[in-house]
């Protein structure tokens, strides 16, 4: 978080009522959907290698799971908020709805710094997490999956006390796990390939020849080395990404006006997608400030880094031949820079559509998983490739029939099937 004045859950909220407003949705469905259905907070001792117990703070928020189980995964962070989780959770459960998977929202997290903890202290914490809560999450209730700073090892640690609590086989109770223990292939590509698989649509739509185009990322990791991948196979040309520097504690933007080569820049990458700066000088980038990757000449930007990145100061920034936004990130846009965006016409495929990709692979996990039968790649890959451009083309059909911004038409689809859902359960 980079403002600590800035709260996800009044943005998440914000953005509901804006949809529940365009739909003019009933109270009782308004005061159900703009807060989580259930929360649980609670306390996780843990004996570290010194001996002595550290109690850690836990969360799971499951905002909304009328369409199917909660989805979500499970954050490790020392600025772990229960309104980052909230906001997070709500998410989650437009983002299942949009690409019409049939699970709900949920999101979970810890507060702790992962690069503290030994690994058998973080092995004891994943066993904790899962005592706290085995009766209330689980394959048919609620299925987690690795977020920041959490990864596949955690998610197994996590399956493993989970099953020995229940006495049984469940994997799918939780998904991201390693392949050949439960996880599926194309896990890793999914989310930054769905955000491209997007891109590709809209291009398609404003009849933008990609391989003419240029583009600049913010960020360097998962989502954003994939994205690239895809988006350079297709023949665009990217000139511009973005990372975090740790030991000098900000972040820098790397340019490279004729485009750059994606496996030359990941040999002088870390696995926590931080650019060697030195390296990268030597490979001919010029070296400029955080804030520079938005404003490049470029016909695509993809925020691919955190949230909260264009705002009402940053949005001037933006360069006038940007013609389309994926957000890669979530939550990277916020309500006043939206406005400006919208008045310059420029095409936002918003976060919950453009990374669904991620949340996709994991259902195709879920369903592998629980069949106990796993699919080839390119299998999955294709899958992927029908979820993601069904949900794009529904999307921009809604926006352009009543003349709305994609974001709007985004909310108003998703918000209508969870409603449409709780309405036929007879909740509201
Ligand atoms: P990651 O940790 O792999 O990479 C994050 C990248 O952002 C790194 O290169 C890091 O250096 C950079 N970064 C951090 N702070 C920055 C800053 N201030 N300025 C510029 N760069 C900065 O993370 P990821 O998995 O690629 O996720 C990125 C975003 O996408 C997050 O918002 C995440 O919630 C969202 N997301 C990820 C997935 C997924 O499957 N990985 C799915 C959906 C959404």
């Amino acid at each position: 978080m980079s403002d600590s004045s800035y709260n996800p859950y009044t943005m998440a909220q914000k953005q509901f009522d804006n949809a529940a407003e365009l739909l003019d949705l009933d109270q009782a469905t308004r005061d159900f959907l703009r807060v989580p259905m259930r929360e649980y907070q609670f306390s996780i001792p843990v004996r570290m290698d010194d001996g002595s117990i550290k109690v850690f703070r836990g969360f799971r928020v499951q905002h909304n799971d009328a369409r199917g189980p909660s989805k979500g995964g499970i954050r490790f962070h020392p600025q772990e908020t229960i309104n980052t989780v909230r906001a997070l959770s709500m998410w989650m459960t437009w983002k299942c709805a949009v690409v019409d998977i049939p699970l709900g929202g949920g999101k979970g997290g810890v507060i702790c710094d992962p690069h503290n903890l030994s690994l058998n202290e973080q092995e004891r914490l994943c066993r904790g997490w899962v005592r706290c809560l085995a009766k209330n999450v689980g394959p048919l209730s609620d299925v987690p999956a690795p977020d920041v700073m959490t990864n596949s090892q955690h998610m197994l640690w996590m399956l493993d006390e989970y099953e020995t609590i229940h006495g049984g086989k469940y994997p799918g109770f939780i998904t991201g796990k390693p392949v050949g223990m439960g996880g599926s292939l194309g896990r890793t590509e999914a989310t930054g390939y769905g955000v491209m698989i997007t891109v590709r649509e809209a291009m398609k739509e404003l009849g933008i020849d990609i391989q003419k185009t240029t583009a600049s990322f913010q960020g360097f990791g998962n989502v954003s080395q994939y994205a690239i991948e895809l988006y350079q196979q297709m023949g665009g040309t990217p000139i511009c990404v973005s990372c975090w520097i740790q030991k000098e504690g900000k972040a820098y933007s790397f340019v490279k006006k004729d485009g750059f080569d994606l496996e030359r820049l990941r040999e002088i990458t870390n696995h926590f997608g931080e650019i060697d700066k030195e390296k990268a000088q030597d490979q001919g980038f010029e070296v400029l400030d955080s804030g520079a990757w938005l404003e490049q000449d470029v016909d695509l930007l993809v925020p691919a880094a955190l949230e909260n990145q264009i705002t009402g100061e940053s949005v001037p920034r933006i360069s006038k031949q940007v013609k389309i936004i994926a957000e890669g990130a979530n939550g990277p846009t916020t309500p006043e820079a939206d406005e400006v965006i919208k008045e310059r016409g420029i095409l936002v495929i918003p976060d919950f559509l453009a990374n669904a990709g991620g949340v996709t692979c994991s259902y195709f996990e879920q369903v592998q998983s629980n069949q106990n039968y796993f699919w080839a790649k390119e299998e999955i890959l294709g899958k992927l490739d029908l979820k993601m451009t069904d949900a794009y083309l529904a999307v921009s059909k809604f926006a352009k029939t009543n003349k709305i911004y994609m974001r709007d038409a985004a909310y108003m689809i998703s918000v209508e099937r969870v409603s449409k859902a709780c309405q036929a359960r007879g909740w509201v």
